[in-house]
């Protein structure tokens, strides 16, 4: 049901882009995908088949790239990105650390024809 209502969005986001535009094919749609999102691309790709038929962006494919996740570090003070394999402060090295993001799924970028 997650990526049911993700892949609509999307959907709508990369028709909303293309549209105005000379593209006459949606080839590849590249997600930037937050490590807490909990998004699984395969699942979005398989939405994507069913809802995108019969538009521009049939048949494109689901490309993703993990986005790093900004924190706020408790004891430094500095704001800085972590990653799956690093996850503590990238100053201080302190793991009292605060979420800034890491839930979000966004179009980064369209491969169109
Ligand atoms: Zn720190």
């Amino acid at each position: 049901m997650h990526e049911l209502t993700i892949t609509q969005n999307i959907l709508k986001i990369v028709l909303d882009a293309v549209k105005g535009q000379k593209a006459r094919r949606v080839k590849a749609v590249r997600l930037l995908v937050g490590p807490f999102s909990g998004v699984i691309p395969e699942c979005v790709q398989m939405y994507w088949d069913v809802l995108a038929k019969g538009t521009c962006a049939e048949g494109a494919k689901i490309e993703s790239r993990e986005a790093p996740m900004r924190v706020h570090c408790r004891d430094c003070g500095k704001d800085g990105e972590i990653t799956h394999r690093r996850i503590a402060c990238p100053y201080c090295g302190s793991v009292h650390l605060q979420r800034l993001s890491g839930r979000e799924c966004t179009v980064e970028s369209l491969e169109v024809e």
